[in-house]
């Protein structure tokens, strides 16, 4: 399965908030197999959103969006979502009904909270909505996009709650050498034509080795990589 990443927020292009929300998903999506093909980030404008789910939606298997869900002026990606699907933002009757509950829960704790449930409520026509179980803003689920919040126990929470409908067979192993990185070209090179297997070299130079990382979907394949690699080079201590 190949997933595209799309982080969205003019904060994370100029650089005032560190993007864990995409490390963060790539870490899961790789833990569950699926291989991560591209991590773009975005500004908070609707056309950019639009044309980056639209193009990733038609050249992978899904894509997750990330941030600007709220309903604050710079939070366009429900428009951009819906764009790159030529829909409609409508009300969603579960998730206002959810919003409603949730602003129900806290109106103690926020007594001035103005929030408009109609207009939270708002998902691109025929989206399956992702309930926000750690704040309010719903999330969706369209066509093979994903929509989740951009704060990140919110983004991690939701992920949870879909997170069985990402599954790959791409799988890794190491290999560690004391080996300089250029002394190790060609056997990495052959490794890679021998068994179909994606190679990286990965210098540590705190640990004073080097990592080798192989990647493939095909077990047997990687298992026989691995046994390769680890006969052809000296091991770090
Ligand atoms: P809200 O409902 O509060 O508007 P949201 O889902 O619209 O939230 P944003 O407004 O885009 O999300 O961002 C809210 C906060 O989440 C930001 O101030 C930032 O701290 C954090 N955030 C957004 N995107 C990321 C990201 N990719 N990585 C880490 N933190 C992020």
């Amino acid at each position: 399965m190949q997933v595209a990443l799309v982080t969205v927020g003019d904060e994370l292009l100029d650089g005032d908030t560190e993007n864990t929300n995409a490390t963060w998903l790539s870490r899961q999506l790789t833990d569950r197999g699926v291989t991560v093909t591209r991590v773009l980030t975005v500004p908070d404008s609707e056309d950019v959103i639009a044309d980056a789910v639209r193009e990733y939606s038609d050249a992978f298997d899904a894509v997750v969006v990330t941030g600007g869900l709220g309903r604050t002026p710079d939070d366009l990606t429900m428009e951009g979502v819906a764009a790159a699907f030529d829909r409609d933002l409508v009300e969603n009757d579960l998730a206002r009904a959810d919003i409603e509950r949730t602003l129900e829960e806290i109106a103690g704790d926020y007594p001035d909270l103005d929030v408009d449930a109609a207009e939270e409520s708002l998902l691109p026509e025929g989206a399956r909505p992702l309930l926000n179980r750690a704040g309010l803003s719903p999330g969706c689920v369209l066509e093979d996009v994903y929509v989740l919040p951009g704060i990140p126990s919110e983004m991690k929470r939701m992920f949870e709650d879909v997170a069985e409908e990402f599954a790959g067979e791409a799988d890794s192993r190491f290999v560690y050498t004391d080996e300089p990185e250029a002394n190790l070209i060609d056997r990495l090179d052959e490794v890679r034509e021998r068994f179909d297997v994606k190679v990286g070299c990965y210098p540590d130079s705190e640990a004073g080795h080097n990592r080798l990382k192989l990647t493939a979907s095909d077990a047997a394949a990687l298992a026989d990589a691995e046994a390769w690699l680890s006969e052809h080079v000296s091991h770090a201590e």
